[in-house]
C-alpha cells in the first residue's frame, strides 16, 4: 500500500494513462519493481522479470558475460563472513569457519565462461560447428544445508552459460538467500548489466516452488536437495537436473596409512558439522586395523561412545520413532548433541563415533550430524559389498583409504558414485585442497555429475555446407 492506494491499482492507473495493452502492462509492472535487487513478493513477477532480463542478456557478448561474472565474484568475496555468520544463525546449522571456506570455494573455483568449449567437424562437406547456447530461464531449488553456497555456485555457472535464474530457497534459509541475491544484483548493476538476471521471492513456500515448477517461462529446473524434491523436479515435464541425497561410506583396508586415514575421516566428517552431502556418513573398516583406526581417531578430536546405554540415549535423541532423522539435530556441534543426553564433552571435539552393527540406523540413514558409525568387516570384499549397499544407489560419493590399486579400482567400479575420493577427506571431491573445479550441485540421479557452466547449456549445430574447409 502507498498511502490509501494499492500498488496493483496504481500500476493499473499508470497503464491506463500510458495507454498500454495487457501484454505490455505485464512488462511495465515488472519494470516498476526493478529497484528491488532481484527480490520479489510474488513468484510470477520474479519469473517475468527474469525472462525479460534473459532476453536482454542474450544480446551480450561473451566478454560482457565475463565482466559480469568477475564483478559478482568481487562483490561476493567482500561478503563471505556475512554469509557464513548469517547462515549459521538463521539455519541453526553448521560451523562459521567451515562456511567461510565453503563460500570461498564456491566463489573462486566455480568455472565461468571458459567452461564453454565449441567443437567443429570439417571435411569435403564443409564445416559443422557445435556451440553451447543458454537454456533460457532456469528455476533453481536450493537446500537449507548450503543455502548461499548453492546460490553463488549456481548463479556463476548459469549466468556464465547465458541464462537467467529464479531461485526457490529453503524457507529455513530465506534471509541469507535474499542477501546473496541482492549482492549478486548489485554486482551486475555495477557493470551496467541487466536487472533481475538472478531473482527470488521474499517468502519462499512449497506453493511458490510449485508455481516455478509449472511456469511456461521456466525452461529448465535444477533441484539440489533431498530425494523428495528431486522426484518432484523430475516429474515437472521440463528438462530437469536432479542433485539428490548421498550417504557416503569411507572404506579403510589393511594397506592404508591408518594415522592419515583417521585424520582425513575426522576432518571430512566434521566439515560444517557433516552438512555436505559429500561428507563421510559411515566408516567401514577391515577388522585387523579397526582398533588402530579407532585409537588414532581419538587423537584428532573424535569422542568414542563405548557403552550401550549412552548409544541408546543418542539414538532416541537424534532419530524419530520411525527411525528417520530428527531434523532438530542436523548440523549441530558434537558437544551440543552430547549435552542433550547429559554428557559434557570439550567443545573442541568435532566428531562423536561408535562401533555398531552394519544394519544400525546411523549407518543406513543420512544423518548430516557429526555422528559417525563404524562397522567392522572381515575383509575388503565384505567391505566393498557393504559400502555399495549403504550408499543406496545414490551414485553420489564414496571414499576409500588404501594403497592397493586393485582394491581401490574394485570398490570404485562396484559403487559407481559420481565422486570417488582416494586417501583424502571427502571434501577433496569438491575441489577443496585438491585439483578440479568446485560445485555445490552434484547431479548423481540425472548423470550430469559435478555441474558447471556447460551443464546449463543446449548443444546446437550450425552447418556451413560445402565451404570453409581448408584441408
Ligand atoms: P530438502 O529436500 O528438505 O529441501 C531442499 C529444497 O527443496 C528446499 O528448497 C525445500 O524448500 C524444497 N522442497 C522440499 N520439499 C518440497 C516440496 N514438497 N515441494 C516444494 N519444494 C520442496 O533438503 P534440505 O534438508 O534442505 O537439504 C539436505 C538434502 O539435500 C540432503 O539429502 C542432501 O544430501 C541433499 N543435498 C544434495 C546436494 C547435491 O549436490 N547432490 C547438495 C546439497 C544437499
Amino acid at each position: 500500500m502507498l498511502g490509501n492506494i494499492n500498488i496493483d491499482d496504481m500500476v493499473a492507473m499508470i497503464m491506463k494513462e500510458m495507454k498500454l495493452d495487457v501484454a505490455q502492462g505485464k512488462d511495465c509492472k515488472v519494470e516498476m519493481f526493478n529497484n528491488n535487487l532481484g527480490v520479489f513478493e510474488n513468484m510470477n513477477d520474479a519469473i517475468e522479470a527474469a525472462s525479460i532480463a534473459q532476453k536482454e542478456f542474450s544480446k551480450y557478448s561473451l566478454s560482457r558475460r565475463c565482466e559480469i561474472i568477475e564483478s559478482m565474484r568481487e562483490e561476493l568475496r567482500k561478503n563471505v563472513e556475512a554469509f557464513a555468520k548469517m547462515g549459521v544463525e538463521e539455519t541453526g546449522m553448521g560451523r562459521f569457519e567451515d562456511k567461510v571456506s565453503k563460500h570461498k570455494l564456491a566463489i573462486e573455483k566455480t568455472p565461468g565462461v571458459e567452461d564453454l568449449k565449441s567443437e567443429v567437424d570439417t571435411g569435403d562437406g564443409g564445416l559443422t560447428l557445435y556451440e553451447m547456447s543458454p537454456f533460457g530461464v532456469i528455476g533453481a531449488i536450493a537446500p537449507s544445508t548450503n543455502p548461499t553456497e548453492t546460490i553463488i555456485c549456481n548463479s556463476i555457472g548459469m549466468l556464465a552459460a547465458g541464462n537467467s535464474v529464479v531461485f526457490s530457497p529453503h524457507p529455513g534459509g530465506k534471509k541469507v538467500s535474499v542477501l546473496a541475491v541482492e549482492i549478486i544484483n548489485k554486482a551486475i548493476e555495477k557493470v551496467n548489466g541487466p536487472k533481475n538476471l538472478v531473482v527470488t521471492v521474499k517468502e519462499p513456500t512449497i506453493e511458490s516452488t510449485n508455481v516455478m515448477l509449472k511456469h511456461e517461462k521456466i525452461n529448465m529446473i535444477c533441484a539440489t536437495g533431498g530425494p523428495g524434491i528431486v522426484k518432484i523436479a523430475l516429474s515437472s515435464g521440463k528438462k530437469a537436473i536432479g542433485a539428490g541425497a548421498g550417504n557416503p561410506p569411507a572404506l579403510v583396508d589393511e594397506t592404508a596409512d591408518i594415522k592419515k586415514a583417521a585424520k582425513d575421516i575426522v576432518d571430512g566428517c566434521s566439515f560444517d558439522n557433516n552438512l555436505p552431502c559429500t561428507a563421510e556418513k559411515e566408516v567401514i573398516v577391515v577388522d585387523c586395523v579397526a582398533d588402530e583406526l579407532v585409537d588414532c581417531m581419538k587423537n584428532y578430536h573424535a569422542f568414542e561412545i563405548k557403552d550401550r546405554e549412552t548409544l541408546e540415549k543418542l539414538e532416541k535423541l537424534v532419530l524419530t520413532e520411525k527411525g528417520t532423522i530428527n531434523k532438530a539435530f542436523v548440523g549441530k556441534n558434537a558437544d551440543y548433541i552430547m549435552k542433550q543426553i547429559g554428557i559434557n564433552i570439550d567443545p573442541s571435539v568435532k566428531v562423536i563415533f561408535a562401533q555398531v552393527h552394519k544394519d544400525h540406523p546411523f549407518v543406513i540413514e543420512e544423518l548430516m550430524m557429526p555422528i559417525l558409525p563404524i562397522v567392522r568387516v572381515k575383509n575388503i570384499d565384505e567391505g566393498i559389498e557393504l559400502g555399495v549397499k549403504v550408499e543406496h544407489g545414490n551414485r553420489h560419493t564414496a571414499i576409500m583409504h588404501s594403497k592397493n590399486v586393485d582394491s581401490l579400482t574394485k570398490f570404485a567400479k562396484a559403487v559407481q558414485t559420481t565422486i570417488f575420493v582416494k586417501n583424502a577427506p571427502s571434501y577433496a571431491g569438491i575441489g577443496y585442497g585438491s585439483e578440479g573445479h568446485s560445485t555445490f550441485t552434484i547431479a548423481g540421479p540425472t548423470g550430469e555429475g559435478l555441474t558447471s557452466t556447460k551443464t546449463f547449456t543446449r548443444k546446437r549445430r550450425c552447418v556451413l555446407f560445402d565451404g570453409f574447409s581448408i584441408r
